[in-house]
Parts: structure tokens; sequence; C-alpha cells
């Protein structure tokens, strides 16, 4: 007798196909694996997917009553430490003031790390647990978090340790000390480039904080041979890189990705072919955030027919972050990338689940329904895997597996 049986799924949606952990290119990157049956899970493990795991004994049965189930969502770009809100910012952008102007003002990034440097250790904590539980109601499982809002090293390292919480959704942290230059070294920006190289990365890794290092690569934040600088350091000390790249304007950023052997170069709204075409050799990912694309209604989208048609792989994840994309739903994630990125639902949905699993660096374990892998999985209240991307606004997820357990229902 095994665990547990999920039974009578229209459809299931492995999004498998290599046996390997390496994410879905080209033609491959629609691959969604459709079946249809139930999942045999035992020990936290998948055993089995398809028609005949359905029959297998079980002590607990979970009935899909004709959804679709599905991988778990892995979102692999998120900034969920911070306290506060940002509405007014939202207010007064929609009354044409531009991101910015607020930034200048002190607005924007400046203000979370106000409100963060503020806060309580239990004030952090319990922001970090509210935001896990609203993820794991829309379906995420796992999820990639950055700090980014402390700027020093006392409030990079609180923010990293509060992202250490006891919960069902499994966390891969990231260090964004340099996310923006704070105030106290607005006329030392290389002051403030030597805190995060000899300082804050070194203690955090030291201290096994994080796993990876993130740099926002912009005009306004930091520079070609600053991001350059900090991802190499970064490498030296283990953390792999991230990079926040060609968003608001061909900065470099998927260069230095490159240079660096970062895992991902993420936003690429001013991404070039070339640019994708060097990601591609370098085996850099391209994590796309349509929300963030939404919110700021830039007129410039990120080029995902040309990435996919290169065999470039795609992930998503929503950046969730207060300021510029305000959502945990990758389903409305997945349904802006196919509206203004003109993806399709099956890319989007391998973008958002085996592909973001790459992206997280989790696609060993995690990201695809086969037998071995951990048993993170969803359970949709639609018959047609289309009708999750299509319909958008709600929660399409009924239930959530994650490591065998039935943690939503
Ligand atoms: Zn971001």
């Amino acid at each position: 007798m095994i665990d547990l049986v999920v039974r009578n799924a229209s459809q299931i949606l492995t999004c498998a196909e290599t046996g390997v952990p390496a994410p879905l290119a080209g033609r491959s990157q629609g691959s969604i694996g459709l079946t249809s049956g139930g999942v045999a899970i035992d020990d936290g493990r998948i055993l089995e997917v398809g028609p005949g795991a359905a029959d297998i004994p079980a002590r607990e049965t979970l009935d899909a009553q004709g959804g679709v189930v599905l991988p778990g969502f892995v979102d692999p770009h998120t900034h969920l430490v911070f306290v506060g809100n940002r509405a007014q910012e939202f207010e007064e952008r929609m009354k044409g003031v531009s991101y910015e102007e607020i930034a200048k003002r002190g607005g924007g990034i400046r203000a979370s790390m106000a409100m963060l440097r503020e806060a309580t250790d239990e004030q952090l904590q319990s922001a970090v647990k509210r935001n896990l539980d609203r993820a794991l109601a829309l379906g995420t499982t796992t999820l990639e978090a950055k700090s980014g809002y402390g700027l020093s090293l006392e409030h990079e390292r609180r923010s990293l340790r509060a992202l250490a919480v006891d919960h069902p959704v499994e966390v891969v942290r990231t260090c964004l000390a340099a996310h923006a230059i704070p105030p106290e070294f607005e006329k030392n920006r290389q002051g403030y480039v030597d805190l995060v190289c000899d300082e804050i990365l070194p203690a955090v890794a030291e201290e096994g904080l994080a796993q990876y290092c993130d740099v926002f690569c912009e005009n306004g934040a930091f520079g070609f041979e600053e991001s350059e600088r900090i991802l190499l350091r970064g490498k030296e000390l283990g953390l792999r890189g991230r990079v926040h790249a060609e968003q608001l304007a061909r900065s470099g950023g998927s260069r230095v990705a490159c240079r660096a052997g970062a895992i991902t170069a993420d936003h690429l709204e001013h991404a070039t072919y070339e640019d994708a075409l060097a990601m591609k050799k370098a085996g850099v990912i391209a994590v796309l955030l349509p929300a963030a694309n939404y919110v700021l209604d830039q007129e410039r989208r990120a080029p995902a027919r040309t990435m996919i048609g290169i065999g470039l792989p795609v992930a998503l994840a929503s950046d969730f972050n207060p300021g510029t994309a305000p959502t945990q739903s990758m389903p409305l994630v997945m349904n802006l990338a196919c509206v203004r990125f003109k993806m399709t639902i099956a890319e989007s949905i391998v973008a958002a689940t085996i592909n973001a699993a790459c992206a997280a660096g989790v696609a060993d374990r995690l990201g695809s329904l086969e037998a071995g892998k951990q048993a993170d999985l969803v359970l949709c209240g639609v018959s047609d895997y289309r009708d999750l991307v299509y319909r958008f606004g709600g929660n399409p997820v009924r239930a959530v597996v994650k490591r065998g357990r039935v943690v939503k229902r």
C-alpha cells in the first residue's frame, strides 16, 4: 500500500520530456507532456504517472474531480521579503508620474528600504509567512526570494534570515544587496560596491544565507562594470549570479550574465537577437516578468518569440514586489506572457514549471511529474489546461500536494 494516489484527472501535464533536469527550449518549449489518469505517490516521491497509476492501492486518495493536474508552480524571481506597501506610488503613477521620478523623490526601492529597516525581525518573518501562504494558495510550491530592501550588512542579513521560515513552500534564497545605492552612499557609489563585495557577500556566503547573488544592472542602479565586479565576487564565494537585465534600457545586463556564468538573466525587454544568441551559447536561462511589464505599461515587450525561435529556454516569474508587481499569481503571469509576449499557452506552462525549476536551480528534484521526482503538484478546477491560462483574475488551484502531503484542499 502506497501513501497517496491522485485519481480522476481529465488531463495530467507532466512537463517532462528529456528525463534529465534540463530546460525545454525551441519546439520543446511547448512540450507539456499531456496524459490522463492519476499520480501515484509514496514517501514524498512520484512513483508513477498516467492511466495505470490511478489503480494502485493507497492509504489516501485525492479526487481530482475531472480537473487538470500539473507540477506545482515554481516562481524563480520574487522580492518576497518586504513590509508595508506602495499603493500610494501606484496611484501617483496612474496620475502620470514616472517610476524614475518617484524613485528620485525617495520612493521606489528606497521607500521599501526605509520601511524594512524600521521593522522588527518578527514583523519581517510574519510578512514572509503571509506571502508564502498566499503563494501556496495560488499553487506555487517553490520560489526564489531575494533580499534587496536592506541595503546594509545588518539588514540584508536580517532579510535573508527571515526567509528561512518553516513553511511548506520551499524558498531558494538570493542576496540582492546590489538592488540600489542606499542614501548613506548617495555620494559614494564606489564605497557601496566595495561594501557589497568585501563585506555583505562574504558574510552571506560564510553564514550560508543564500545560494545566489543578484544585481540590478540598469541606468540609475548598477553599471556594467559594477555589475560584473559584484557577480564575479559572488561567483568566487560560491554564490552563482542572477541578473536584472535590459529592463528599462539595453544596459548590458545579459552580457554581464554570460560573462559571469550566471544561471539566469531576467526581465530582458530590451534584449536583442544577439543578446539572446549569446545567452543561449552561455547557457543562461531567460526569465521573463510580464507582470512588471504590465504594471509599468511598457510599450517594449520581451522578445519571447525570438528567444524561443533560436532555442533559448524561457522561464516565467512573478517578480512579486511592492512596487512594480504586487501579484504572486503564476496563472496570471502565464496569461500576461501569452497576451503581452505572444507565448503560447503550452509554452507558458512549461515556462512556469520545468523551466522555472531550472531557473531556480532545483530541476533535479522539481518542476515536472516524473517517477523519482519530489511529489509537488497542483489540482486545478478546470477540465482543459487551456482554461488555466485563458481565464484570468481568479484562482484555478483547488488542491496542492507538497512533498507527497496534501497541504491545501
Ligand atoms: Zn526583480
